[in-house]
This record gives C-alpha cells, sequence and structure tokens, in this order.
C-alpha cells in the first residue's frame, strides 16, 4: 500500500534536499476518501535550527548584497515559473486539502500577482530627509527585518505562504516557510519551483512539521527576527507568550466570524448570490467566510427559503472533478468539529433549515468516497447573539440566519463578536452604504459585493481577528525596520565637563 503513495523525503533547506535529522515520515491524508495518499519528511527541532542558520547565513551574505533591482528580478522569475505550474500545483492543493478544482485552478493562477506586485515594490522602499538643523543631516532608511519565520494553516496553504513571500523577500528578509502538518506537499512544491531559479541558497526553506515542535522552535529561535502567522487565535496567543523571551515581530492573521448584511432595498439576487458563495466557499473553511447572514425582518423568510434551496443543490463530490461545486473537509477533525457546532446549534434552539448531515452516498458526485470528510451545506435561522454558533468560528459550511430591524441593531450585531476580518453589506441607498461601511468593526468591509481580496489592498482583522495586514504596501512595514541616521556635519561635540 505504502509504495503507491507520493512520497516527499526530503526538506528544502540551504537550497539543498536534506533528510530530516530528527523529524519523521508523516502520512498527508486525501481528505475526499479519508486515506492517506503521500508520505511526507517532517522536520523537528533541529531541523528548523538547520534552516535557520541557511536562512541568517544567506541574509547576512548574498541576500544582503544583492542589489534591489536584481532581487525584484527574482521576484518577478518566481512570479512567472510559479504560474506556468499553477495548474500542476492546484490539482496538488485540492489533493491535499479537498478544495474543488474550480476554485483552487483560478486562485492558484492569480498568487503570480502577489510576487509581481510585491516585485514592483522592491526599490519603492524608501527612508526620509528630515530637516532640523543646518550642521545635522538626518535621514531614514528601512531595512529588512532578517530572518522571517512563516506559519501557515492548511485551508489556502499556497495563497497564504504567497502572502507572506512575497514582501518578505521584496524587503530583503530571509525565510522559512512551516506549512501545516495537515497539507505540507504544495510547500514543498512550490520549493521545487524556487529551485529552478536563481535565488542564493538559504533565502527561501521550506521545512515541513508539528506546530508544537517545528513551529514551536521557529518562534522561539534567538536568530529568527519575525514571525508571520496564520492560523487559530488560541494558536496566535501561544504564540505571543513563548516570543516574549527573544521579542519578535509578529504579525497574525486569525479567524473571523464576519456578519453579512441585507438591508431590504438590497438587489436581492445578487445579494443572495454572494450569501451563498461566501457561506459555503472552501467547504466553510475561509477566514472570511459571510457566516453570519443578517437580514432585515421584512425579507427574513424569503431569504431564508431562498438560502436553503441554493444550499441544497450545491454539488458536493471529489475535488479533482471538474463539476464539484463543494469538496470535503480538509480533516476529519475539522469535520467533526462542525459536526459538534451543528449538535450545538440544534441545542440552542435554532431552527435547522437545512444539511447538518454526513451527505447520503447519492449526494455525492465520484467513486469511493464513502470515507471522505464530506458534509451537507447548512443553514441555520432564528440564530440570536447570545448562541454558540452566533459566536464562535466553526471553520465548516454552517450559515446563522440572523433577523434585525433597523439600521442601527444591524450595526450592534456585527460588532458584537471579538473578531473583526471581514463583514459585507447589501444595500442600494448610498447613504446607508458608508453609514454602516463606516461603523463596521472589520479590517476589510465589502459593499455590494464579497471576498474580493487582492494584492494591492491591504487584509487583516481588527480586535482578535489578528495584528499588522497582509498585502498592499502595509505588508512590507511587518519585515521592515526604520532606521535614523543623524550626522552630525561640522564635526563639533562640546564638551559637558569643562574644567
Ligand atoms: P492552527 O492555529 O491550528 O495552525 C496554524 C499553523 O500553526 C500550523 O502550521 C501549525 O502547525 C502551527 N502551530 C500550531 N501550534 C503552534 C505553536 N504552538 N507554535 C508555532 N506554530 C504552531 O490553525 P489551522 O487550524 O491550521 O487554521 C485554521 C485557522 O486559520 C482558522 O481560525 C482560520 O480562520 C485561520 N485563518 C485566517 C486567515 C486570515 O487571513 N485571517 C486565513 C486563513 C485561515
Amino acid at each position: 500500500m505504502d509504495e503507491q503513495l507520493a512520497r516527499y523525503e526530503r526538506l528544502y533547506i540551504g537550497g539543498e534536499w536534506v533528510e530530516p535529522q530528527d523529524g519523521s515520515m508523516v502520512d498527508s491524508i486525501d481528505p475526499s476518501v479519508g486515506r492517506p495518499w503521500a508520505k511526507v519528511a517532517f522536520g523537528g527541532a533541529a531541523d528548523i535550527d538547520r534552516a535557520v542558520a541557511a536562512a541568517s547565513e544567506a541574509f547576512h551574505g548574498p541576500w544582503r548584497r544583492m542589489s534591489v533591482y536584481d532581487r525584484a528580478a527574482l521576484l518577478r522569475e518566481l512570479a512567472v515559473t510559479y504560474q506556468a505550474h499553477a495548474g500542476q500545483l492546484a490539482t496538488l492543493e485540492s489533493r491535499d486539502n479537498g478544495r474543488p478544482i474550480r476554485e483552487t485552478r483560478p486562485d492558484i493562477a492569480a498568487h503570480a500577482q502577489w510576487f509581481h506586485y510585491f516585485a514592483g515594490l522592491a526599490d519603492k522602499i524608501d527612508g526620509r530627509s528630515i530637516p532640523i538643523d543646518p550642521t545635522m543631516h538626518v535621514f531614514t532608511t528601512r531595512v529588512p527585518v532578517g530572518v522571517v519565520g512563516a506559519i501557515v494553516p492548511w485551508n489556502a496553504p499556497l495563497l497564504l505562504t504567497a502572502w507572506k513571500l512575497g514582501p518578505a523577500l521584496a524587503a530583503g528578509c530571509t525565510i522559512v516557510i512551516k506549512p501545516s502538518e495537515s497539507t505540507s506537499v504544495t510547500a514543498l512544491e512550490l520549493a521545487r519551483v524556487v529551485e529552478k531559479l536563481g535565488f542564493p541558497p538559504g533565502v527561501i526553506n521550506v521545512v515541513p512539521g508539528f506546530g508544537k515542535t517545528a513551529g514551536a522552535r521557529l518562534v522561539t529561535h534567538p536568530s529568527v527576527n519575525k514571525i508571520s502567522f496564520t492560523g487559530e487565535v488560541g494558536t496566535s496567543q501561544e504564540i505571543m507568550k513563548a516570543a516574549a523571551g527573544t521579542l519578535k515581530r509578529l504579525t497574525f492573521e486569525n479567524g473571523g466570524k464576519s456578519p453579512h448584511i441585507i438591508f431590504k432595498d438590497a438587489d436581492l439576487g445578487q445579494a443572495l448570490n454572494a450569501a451563498t458563495h461566501a457561506a459555503f466557499m472552501a467547504t466553510g473553511q475561509s477566514c472570511a467566510l459571510g457566516s453570519r447572514l443578517l437580514v432585515e425582518s421584512s425579507i427574513y423568510e424569503q431569504v431564508v427559503s431562498e438560502l436553503a434551496r441554493r444550499a441544497q443543490r450545491v454539488r458536493i463530490g471529489a475535488p479533482l472533478h471538474e463539476q464539484t461545486q463543494m469538496g470535503p473537509h480538509a480533516t476529519a477533525q475539522q469535520r467533526d468539529k462542525t459536526l459538534k457546532y451543528i449538535d450545538l446549534g440544534i441545542g440552542e434552539g435554532a431552527r435547522l433549515v437545512t444539511g447538518g448531515q454526513i451527505p447520503s452516498r447519492s449526494q455525492l458526485s465520484g467513486e469511493g468516497l464513502e470515507d471522505g470528510f464530506y458534509i451537507q451545506p447548512t443553514v441555520f435561522a432564528d440564530v440570536n447573539q447570545s448562541m454558540v454558533i452566533a459566536q464562535e468560528e466553526i471553520f465548516g459550511p454552517v450559515c446563522s440566519v440572523i433577523p434585525f430591524k433597523t439600521e442601527e441593531e444591524a450595526i450592534a450585531i456585527a460588532n458584537d463578536t471579538r473578531y473583526g476580518l471581514t463583514a459585507a453589506l447589501w444595500t442600494q441607498n448610498v447613504g446607508r452604504a458608508h453609514r454602516v461601511a463606516a461603523q463596521l468593526e472589520a479590517g476589510t468591509v465589502w459593499v455590494n459585493t464579497y471576498r474580493y481580496i487582492r494584492w494591492n489592498i491591504p487584509y487583516g482583522g481588527f480586535k482578535m481577528s489578528g495584528l499588522g495586514r497582509e498585502n498592499g504596501p502595509e505588508a512590507l512595514d511587518a519585515y521592515l525596520e526604520t532606521r535614523s541616521t543623524i550626522m552630525n556635519l561640522t564635526g563639533a561635540y562640546p564638551d559637558a565637563y569643562p574644567s
């Protein structure tokens, strides 16, 4: 059985493929069938140490000496080569984390834009000249923070790696990427793309491994200057504590419980297109999921029944089938977590309108899927803010529909969460659009659209949804230090203690 598995036996460290020193071979599960499909080498603390040493050597050596335009040229080459491999990477990502190919193919083809965009920013990282006194020349320079540890989750492995890799390299940092233990394959495939290019050894390193060992070592390693983390808020809190010893620079992209508000003056057909997609895309495993649908009372029942009708027609099945619209959960644990929340919602008195079950064999398109981690798109109505399903991030295809009467009430419900990543509203009243958007506590607010996320638009969370921003020029800030240089043009320094 083992010999049929794809094998990824080495880590990518210092420009070479090396066997783990203190790691092991771990199965990667194909979530569509619930069985291993690949064996992946995981590194331990000693392997992270090796990768950090390689990244540190590259940072202090050839990478630092390279001109910004050569650095940018390498990033552009990465963009072009990555794009040329996008189809193959999409197939592997769908295999490893279960997202349907009709989602991963366009998504991964777009990742190259992140590398192009940050290549363009590489030669625009300039400082200021600060006028103060004719005898002093004062200026700032922005310098790379150093070695970056990139810790990535399993829901969109390549996208979230690209979000870190682009700005880190543009800023002049070197990087050690630790993908999620559930989805390591595509990070290693990314290393195969990288090795074709002319990056100095050690600039980009990939070490799969467990969070508690490899991830934790990155966080405490004294030569790692910054951690860029995407994952659960609880893990961010652990990392924040562990990083205190070395006072690392930290950015976090955590979860969300995004409010998606539909006012009665919305274009309802369009709003429902967005609401359905926002609630069920990526099997609900998106930080930007529109998991709380807030609907004005007079159109509430209409929206609930139309959303349920649309949920029922989502085609669930094998991720690599072109027709599949929703794949399985990425892991069995995540499927079980979603089922637990569905039970909880029923127990709390929410009205289960549709879904809530593991789909029957006849509801799945594809063969041999009995042991995959599938779940039906689920709609709960009559949800209120005191319910756990309205407060906690489920990370599954579960939409809680909540009624409201006034604009003020909609805003209050929207903001009644510890999260603040994204929010959206649908209205044709331009005054209301501005009024409401300005009061939503979220890093991104969409008006009459949903999940419009691009390389040049800052993305990140208010409140417990994160710290710092990815994408846009703001993303560079996290990878840079500012140095103020003060030069005395006279060379004179008065004696403070004259006799
Ligand atoms: P997770 O926090 O369990 O794991 C994320 C990564 O952290 C993994 O690589 C894991 O190995 C590592 N890790 C775990 N414990 C660690 C430790 N003690 N020290 C260092 N590293 C450690 O998250 P997940 O379950 O993989 O991902 C799902 C979460 O990610 C959801 O909450 C989701 O909302 C969030 N997410 C946020 C965004 C965003 O941009 N805001 C995007 C995607 C996902």
